[in-house]
Formats: C-alpha cells, sequence, structure tokens
C-alpha cells in the first residue's frame, strides 16, 4: 500500500519511512505543505501521515484544502502539539485519527491499519477472492488453505490485482503501486514478481493480457 508520510523533521522522517517500508509499505515522504499538496494531486495514496508545523503551508491547512475538495483519503495527524484545542481542532478539519508525538511505532501501525479497515468498510482485514484470501493489513496470504511467503512488492502487486478485480493494470499502474518516488524500478521488475507470484501460487491466478497488462485469473 502506498502511503504519503509529510514530515520536516528529518530524524523522524527517515525513522518512520524506514519503519513503514519494514512493514511493506510504499512510502513517498515530503517535507512541506507546498510538496503535500502537489503529491496528493499526482499519486493515490491510501493514507496520509500529516505532521502539523511544517514550513510553507501549516498541516491544517493543507488538510482543510483537501477535505474542501472532497479528497476522502484517510488522513492520521502526527504532531507534538498535544493541546486539546489542538486536538480538536486537528479532527474538526478533517483527520481521522491523531496521534501525540512521541510515539510507538506499534501504535502507529495498528491506528493505521484502523483508519484502512475502515476505509474499505469492513469490520475483518482479509479479503476473500474464491481460494485466494488475502490480508492486506498483516500482509498474509493464503491459496487453497495454503499461507504463502510473498515478498512486500509481490504482495503489493497480487493486492492491486485483486483490488482491480477484473480489470486489466497496466505495468506503469502497477509501478506506480509498488514503488515510491526516486526508487529504482528494474525495466522488468513486475514480469519478476508476477513470475514469482505464479510460482508461489499458481500458474493460473494472474493472466498476462499481451501488450496491455496483467489481471486477476484463475482464483479457484
Ligand atoms: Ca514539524
Amino acid at each position: 500500500m502506498r502511503v504519503l508520510l509529510v514530515e520536516d523533521d528529518p530524524m523522524i522522517g527517515d525513522s518512520l519511512r524506514k519503519g513503514l517500508r519494514a512493514e511493506g509499505f510504499t512510502v513517498d515522504w515530503v517535507r512541506d505543505g507546498r510538496a503535500a499538496e502537489l503529491a496528493l494531486e499526482t499519486t493515490n495514496y491510501a493514507l496520509v501521515l500529516l505532521d502539523l508545523g511544517l514550513p510553507k503551508k501549516d498541516g491544517l491547512t493543507v488538510l482543510r484544502g483537501w477535505r474542501q475538495r472532497e479528497l476522502a483519503v484517510p488522513v492520521l495527524i502526527l504532531t507534538a502539539r498535544d493541546a486539546v484545542p489542538d486536538r480538536v481542532e486537528g479532527l474538526d478539519s478533517g483527520a481521522d485519527d491523531y496521534l501525540v508525538k512521541p510515539f510507538d511505532l506499534a501504535e502507529l501501525l495498528a491506528r493505521m491499519r484502523a483508519l484502512l479497515r475502515r476505509q474499505a468498510g469492513r469490520t475483518r482485514d482479509s479479503i476473500e477472492v474464491g481460494a485466494l484470501r488475502l490480508d492486506p493489513v498483516a500482509h498474509t496470504v493464503e491459496y487453497r488453505g495454503q499461507p504463502a511467503q510473498l515478498s512486500a512488492r509481490e504482495f503489493a502487486l497480487l493486492h492491486a490485482l485483486v483490488e482491480a478485480s477484473n480489470a486489466v493494470m497496466s505495468r506503469e499502474q502497477l509501478e506506480d503501486r509498488l514503488y515510491g518516488w526516486g526508487e529504482e524500478v528494474e525495466s522488468n521488475a513486475i514480469e519478476v514478481h508476477v513470475h514469482n507470484l505464479r510460482r508461489k501460487l499458481s500458474a493460473q491466478l494472474i493472466r498476462t493480457v499481451r501488450g496491455i497488462g496483467y489481471r486477476l485469473g484463475d482464483t479457484a
């Protein structure tokens, strides 16, 4: 899942990016309010982690702008401003949740999972399609009752195809889902992930649509 991290503190930003990547998230990190606005105009994110005290444009102003434009992306505010009026203002401005610094990565991940579940309108974590069962929060996959060990990117690719249901996703769309800005993408990266998924799960699970891309195949 691709998330936008908006944080101007280099140490906090760096450690969050590392921690989230280790959990399999694709993370784009921006350091000011204007860059955050730009990022959301050009990229689809599953979730935004938003600091409030930011250069160029304050986090609350950025958030209000998104909500005025009816952008529904879940936003979790991360800030040192722990006074009650600040928290209330953050939530009233359209934040979905609020975490006061310093916080534990485990708590942040738990809140992110809760928001992602709520966004998906599900009370449970897992998605089932045929004999395929996928838990986007715990990053686990079972096929025909057998758990499979997937890399973070293999998982992200499979998740993208499941979400697309029967629609075809192009290689570019998949790269966009799997890789953050500035990350090196080998030209055959998607083909390699597809090959590995077929090998680990089933050769029929992913269909190649020649000249267009990939879609979910036989999940029985
Ligand atoms: Ca800050």
